[in-house]
């Protein structure tokens, strides 16, 4: 049976990046770059005062003392905004905000708490340097400086730079749509009565919601029953997509038809992984759309989007890590289960005392929900590993965004 990093490396292999589109910055959120962007501008644009103060030249200023403080003529007010009317000459001040140009003729901005002023005049105490309190042209950003290289990951603040450099618009790779297909003959929609036999198709949330989250666009097909006929129907609607998600059916059933369509419409790759929970986990193609095909039990589906579908999904968007952090942490809990696959352990992960603590959050099975909720790690346990005791130290995946 395939290694999780096997059967990864293979899904990886046959998946390429989408192609770039242009969107309007606000969109451009959470996108990766596809083009390198240099600067037009120098920014801030022009010598602007960091305080609010008087613009002054500091030569007036040299011999001034708290005993002897030099007296400067009031020539007007200067707010962020607007530009002076008339220079600041010699024995002159002028008031000015902070963000306002600074004045032709003056070289300084003292801030106003340095100062006493009268109707017209305001009065220093010490020598004022050239330069003080002014923020210089290009002192952020100079024109022509290579500011985001392709690839770059556009977060809140890539998004304020190019507002600050007037980007308006950027060319981003393209998000994957993902069809999302659930099969059995025992689903119904979250609106429906549950009639005897029945549950609900609780997988399609799960994954439009991972797929939203991993930046992709989900569109959920609905349910698929056992039957081929039906579930032939409803994939060919599906090669539309960048990528098709199944879940159920991948296993060794007499219903598990999935690959069945596959093997009809396109090939099977692979269909187990050695690992626990999600074992059942398909990878190959229909028409030319690839296709995962996620084991049915629920965390088994969460744990293999985790591992297969997410890393998919960034690399069509161009993002270059593609896995999540990995710490280690000290188990506080023990953990009895010995498995000769690979484990992916539901935990909480916390900082406490110089270092990561992991406390699993209860029943392991893989219909078991409920113990995702409050987990925001996965420990990794390796193939073969004994019970795991209080104390030792163990890998956890982290399941957290925006750390990658
Ligand atoms: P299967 O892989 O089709 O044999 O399904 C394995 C288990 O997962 C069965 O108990 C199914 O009822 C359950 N299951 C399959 N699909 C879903 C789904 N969409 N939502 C919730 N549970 C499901
Ligand atoms: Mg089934």
């Amino acid at each position: 049976m395939l290694r999780v990093e096997e059967a990864l490396e293979r899904i990886l292999s046959e998946i390429g990046r989408l192609e770039p589109e242009a969107v309007a910055l606000p969109e451009a959120l959470g996108r990766v770059l596809a083009q390198s962007i240099a600067s037009q501008e120098e920014v801030p644009p022009f010598a602007n005062s960091a305080m609010d103060g008087y613009a002054l030249r500091s030569e007036d200023t040299q011999a001034a003392s708290a005993r002897a403080p030099r007296r400067l003529r009031l020539v007007g007010t200067i707010q962020a905004g607007s530009v002076a009317e008339r220079p600041v000459g010699p024995g002159e001040a002028m008031r000015i905000l902070t963000g306002a140009p600074v004045p032709p003729g003056a070289n300084a901005v003292i801030q106003q708490e340095l100062t006493q002023t009268g109707e017209d005049w305001v009065e220093v105490q010490q020598p004022v340097a050239a330069g003080n309190n002014i923020r210089h042209p290009g002192e952020d950003i100079r024109r022509g400086t290579l500011v985001l290289q392709e690839g770059a990951v556009l977060g809140p603040s890539e998004i304020g730079v190019l507002a600050s450099l007037g980007v308006a618009a950027v060319s981003v790779y393209r998000r994957p749509v993902v069809a999302i297909l659930a099969t059995g003959d025992e689903l119904v929609e979250i609106h429906e009565g549950l009639r005897p036999g029945q549950i609900r198709n609780s997988n399609s949330y799960l994954v439009a919601a991972a797929v939203t989250l991993a930046g992709g666009i989900p569109r959920p097909l609905g349910i698929a029953r056992d039957q081929v006929e039906e579930l032939r129907a409803k994939l060919l609607a599906a090669e539309e997509a960048d990528l098709i998600i199944t879940s159920g059916g991948v296993s060794v059933g007499d219903y598990d038809l999935v690959k069945d369509i596959m093997r009809e419409r396109g090939i099977i790759d692979f269909w187990r992984v050695n690992l626990k929970p999600g074992k059942p986990l398909a990878f190959g193609r229909l028409g030319g759309t690839p296709l995962l095909g996620l084991p049915g039990n629920p965390v088994s589906a969460a744990v293999t989007f985790e591992l297969f579908a997410r890393p998919v999904l960034r690399k069509m968007q161009g993002f270059t890590r593609l896995l999540r952090p990995v710490v280690q942490a000290r188990l506080l809990d023990g953990f009895q289960e010995a498995s000769n696959r690979r484990h992916y352990v539901r935990a909480h992960v916390e900082w406490r005392e110089g270092g990561f603590v992991a406390a699993t959050t209860g029943r392991q099975d893989s219909h078991i929900l409920s113990s995702m909720l409050g987990a925001n790690a996965l420990l990794v346990i390796p193939e073969g590993s004994p019970p795991m005791q209080p104390g030792e130290m163990v890998q956890a995946m982290l399941l957290v965004e925006g750390l990658e």
